[in-house]
């Protein structure tokens, strides 16, 4: 099949073009049931869009292209990540208000579908039982409509991990509990056929996948192809990660006999050369959350692929906030371990870190695979190691903030903390209050629209 490659330049003959020269519409019939998955998994309304979820400009456009095409039934469907933030409305309805794919719906009338009311059909991925989303099962035509972005535990997020927001909310953790994340993915995509994949490449995210961490850069590119497999591989190695090093690429490849080699892929329209990008995945989260704040003594080793996005964002969100609440400060010696991969003992930490004293468990995950840890410190090397058990699966935005201030900071330090925290809280909701991160300037920037979204 063939991958196209179009620069974006605002117009409906940008995405159009992307379409025709990957025939993408080829097989699309008037009279399917068309249903659009766009990458709208997270985010809080505080936090920058771009690079982070899908534009509602593209999802327009796609929109458009489908009604030229004599397509009525066409619905766009997305289970966001529940539960992090302490709000009530549900998270879905919430990201298409926020990235303004709820005006598409009014706009032509279209059916919004939040994946997380079910119905789900239950398969069996490998012996692993979860729950799929109907809605993406029995459609006829499912377009998939990634960001362009690297992840910090799949190295890229395109169209094979797009599809983890078909899941239900239990079966998203199960995916990651389960140690089997890339063969999960990899098994997900040939349960859910994707008839065409068009990513959105206005936007790219470096160090994803949120703009707590991540960086965003320009691009102005679709990449559109019928062939998920090869539209995953051009889009990785546009951001410059080899997709031969992608686990659940690497497993399809092996499982279907599909090779990476990119110079077998037809391509058209522009030159992947001169798109390629350098960008990073990895990263550390104290050293990108905490050391911009000049915050030392505290410590959050990279959980591996047992983390799901649910913990990993509400964590991030809370160190970014104690950070810029109390910089410069010096913890002395604090760690805090998420996911089911880690076994924090005093003295054996690896590389150059220096041995916590005080250990949170953050999170149901952590907390029972270190049940050991919790009960018996009488070994000599974790003696003296005091244990914080924050509960939850997640735990809340204001359940860890209030666990890292009772422990870390004096009492006067944390009314002040939390006198100046419910101010802003309050703006933030009258809205005349915007919390920014340092990190965030950068949108400032004109190359950053919010009429994307
Ligand atoms: S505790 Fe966190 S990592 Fe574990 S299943 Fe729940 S959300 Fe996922």
């Amino acid at each position: 099949m063939t991958v196209s490659l179009v620069k974006f330049d605002g117009s409906l003959d940008s995405p159009r073009r992307a379409i025709e020269l990957c025939q993408g519409f080829k097989k699309l019939g008037r009279n399917d049931r068309v249903l659009i998955k766009p990458n709208n998994c997270f985010r809080h309304r505080i936090m920058p869009p771009y690079g982070m979820v899908t534009t509602s400009k593209t999802i327009d456009r796609v929109v458009q292209l489908l009604l030229e095409h004599g397509c009525k039934d066409i619905s766009i469907g997305e289970g966001a990540i529940i539960n992090i933030f302490d709000e009530l409305e549900p998270y879905t309805k919430r990201g298409f208000k926020g990235t303004g794919i709820e005006k598409i719906e009014k706009k032509y009338g279209i059916k919004l579908i939040d994946f997380n009311q079910g119905p789900f059909h239950e398969l069996d991925l490998g012996g692993i039982k979860v729950e799929v989303s109907r809605a993406a099962l029995d459609s006829d035509f499912l377009i998939n409509v990634p960001v362009l972005k690297t992840h910090f535990q799949t190295k890229v997020s395109l169209g094979f991990k797009n599809l983890k927001g078909c899941l239900s909310k239990d079966s998203k953790k199960r995916f990651h509990i389960s140690k089997r994340l890339d063969t999960l993915i990899c098994l997900l995509n040939e349960a859910i056929n994707s008839d065409l994949v068009i990513i959105d490449g206005i936007y790219m995210l470096e160090k994803g996948p949120e703009t707590l961490v991540g960086v965003a850069h320009r691009k102005d590119l679709i990449i559109a192809s019928p062939d998920i497999f090869e539209c995953d591989v051009v889009g990785a190695t546009i951001l410059g990660i080899d997709p031969a090093q992608v686990d659940y690429l690497k497993e399809f490849a092996q499982r279907h006999g599909r090779s990476f080699d990119i110079t077998a892929i037809q391509i058209k329209g522009e030159d992947i050369d001169s798109l390629k990008e350098q960008l990073e995945w990895r990263f550390e989260p104290d050293e990108e959350l905490l050391t911009p704040a000049k915050v030392t003594g505290i410590s959050v080793p990279h959980p591996g692929q047992t983390l799901c996005s649910a913990c990993g964002a509400t964590l991030a969100f809370a160190l970014s906030v104690f950070g810029k609440d109390n910089p410069g400060m010096d913890f002395g010696g604090a760690a805090l371990y998420y996911g089911l991969g880690l076994k924090p003992e005093r003295g054996k930490e690896e590389g150059t870190r220096p041995s916590p004293t005080k250990v949170f468990l953050y999170g149901d995950c952590a907390i029972k695979s270190n049940k050991g840890l919790q009960n018996v410190n009488n070994e000599e090397d974790i003696q003296s190691l005091e244990v914080f058990l924050i509960e939850g699966c997640p735990p809340t935005l204001t359940k860890t903030l209030l666990a890292l201030m009772k422990t870390l900071l004096n009492k006067p330090r944390m009314f002040r903390m939390l006198l100046l925290r419910a101010i802003k809280l309050i703006g933030i909701r009258l809205g005349i209050y915007q919390e920014i991160f340092p990190r965030w300037e950068r949108y400032r920037s004109k190359e950053f629209d919010k009429t994307h979204f």
